[in-house]
């Protein structure tokens, strides 16, 4: 099985196509989540739960 179509941005609100096959974001939001990890590297967590975190909490933040 191998994934043919291009994956889709991690992000609920962006439609948006991965810019490589290992990211979870698009470009844009690649660099958002980049400023994102440099915070949370201080943890190590790994890059998958980071991207979930970090959706977890753009979410989060929308409900103002
Ligand atoms: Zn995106």
């Amino acid at each position: 099985m191998r994934e043919s179509k291009p994956k889709k941005c991690m992000m609920p609100s962006c439609d948006k196509e991965t810019f490589d096959k290992k990211a979870f974001f698009c470009r844009e939001h690649t660099r958002v989540f980049e400023s994102f990890m440099s915070t949370a590297k201080k943890v190590a967590v790994p890059v998958a739960a980071s991207a979930a975190l970090f959706v977890a909490k753009v979410i989060g933040g929308k409900k103002k």
